[in-house]
C-alpha cells in the first residue's frame, strides 16, 4: 500500500547553507567557486573580493568589525537550565553541558558595552555556534538587559542577528521572548532611543518575528537569508512557486521589509553615519 509509505524528502539544513571559512591556504568561495587566497579575506572582513560573497564570521570578529578596541562584555553569567527535561534525538541538558565543556562559556548572544568610532553604544551579537542562535531563555534575558543598560546610559542599543528561531527545547518559555524583548525595545522608542537592527544569514524563525523587524531601521548584510518558516513550508501552503531570490536580504528591500542592505565592509562607517544623523549632529548617511 503505497499510500502509508512517507516519501523522503531531501533535507537542505540551514547549516549546509552557512559553511565558516574552511582552514588552509586557499579557499574556494561557496558562491561563485573562485580560489581566493586566504589572507586577502582578512582584508575583506571575509567577504568574497570576486563575488562580494559573505561568509558567516563568529561573534569575536563581528565585535572587531563594528566596535572600536576595548569592550565590555555583559550579563555573562547566566547559563541556560533545562526546564522540561526535554528529551528528543539529543538530550537539552547533555546538549549544554557539551557546549560549556567545549569552552563555549557564552550563550547565543554576546552582549556588550563599547563605543563605535567613538560613540557609546550597547551590542548584541548572536552566537551561531551556540544550538544555531536559538532563542531561549538566556538570549531573551540577556536581550532585555541590554535593552535596559542602553535606556540606562541613554546611549544606542544595536542587535546582531542571526538564528535558527526559538529554542524548542525550552517550549514556550522560548516564545515567551519574543514579546519580553519587544516590551524591552518599546521602551527605548518611547526614550527616543535608537535601536539599529542588523540582520546576517540566516536569521529564521520567531528572531525574524520578533526584535529583528522591529529597529528604527533594519539593516541586512547582502544576501542573507531572512524569513520565518523556510521556503518549501510556504509553496506548500500556498501552493504557488516563490519567486527567486525570495527570502533574501535585496528581496526583502525591494519590498519594504528591510530598509537598506549593506556590506559588512561598510556597515560599522554606515552605522556611524546612522548615528550621528539620528541624534542631529551631522549629514544623513550617504547612500
Ligand atoms: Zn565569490
Amino acid at each position: 500500500m503505497s499510500w502509508f509509505i512517507k516519501k523522503r524528502q531531501q533535507k537542505t539544513a540551514v547549516e549546509a547553507r552557512t559553511v565558516r571559512v574552511p582552514e588552509g591556504l586557499w579557499i574556494k568561495c561557496d558562491a561563485c567557486r573562485e580560489l581566493i587566497y586566504r589572507a586577502e579575506l582578512v582584508n575583506t572582513r571575509n567577504v568574497c573580493p570576486k563575488c562580494g560573497y559573505h561568509f558567516r564570521i563568529g561573534v569575536e570578529e563581528r565585535l572587531a568589525s563594528l566596535l572600536d578596541p576595548g569592550w565590555t562584555v555583559l550579563f555573562s553569567h547566566l547559563r541556560s537550565v533545562d526546564p522540561l527535561g526535554f528529551v528528543a534525538a539529543k538530550s537539552y541538558a547533555e546538549q549544554l553541558r557539551k557546549l560549556v565543556e567545549s569552552g563555549q562559556t557564552e550563550e547565543a548572544v554576546v552582549v556588550v558595552e563599547g563605543r563605535l568610532e567613538g560613540r557609546e553604544v550597547v551590542l548584541a551579537a548572536m552566537n551561531w555556534d551556540f544550538l544555531a542562535a536559538s532563542m531561549g531563555s538566556v538570549v531573551g534575558e540577556k536581550l532585555r538587559l541590554g535593552a535596559e543598560r542602553a535606556l540606562e546610559k541613554a546611549c544606542p542599543y544595536l542587535i546582531v542577528s542571526c538564528s535558527g528561531g526559538a529554542r524548542m527545547q525550552e517550549g514556550t518559555l522560548s516564545l515567551m521572548q519574543m514579546a519580553k524583548v519587544s516590551a524591552a525595545l518599546a521602551k527605548l522608542d518611547r526614550a527616543g532611543i535608537p535601536y539599529l537592527s542588523i540582520l546576517t544569514d540566516p536569521t529564521t524563525g520567531g528572531v525574524s518575528a520578533s526584535y529583528a523587524m522591529l529597529g528604527d531601521l533594519n539593516i541586512a548584510e547582502p544576501k542573507a537569508l531572512i524569513g520565518f518558516a523556510g521556503p518549501r513550508v510556504i509553496e506548500q501552503t500556498i501552493k504557488q512557486t516563490l519567486p527567486d531570490g525570495f527570502q533574501r536580504s535585496e528581496f526583502l528591500q525591494a519590498h519594504g521589509m528591510v530598509d537598506k542592505v549593506v556590506t559588512r565592509t561598510e556597515l560599522r562607517r554606515f552605522l556611524a553615519l546612522t548615528l550621528a544623523w539620528m541624534a542631529g549632529e551631522g549629514a544623513p548617511a550617504a547612500e
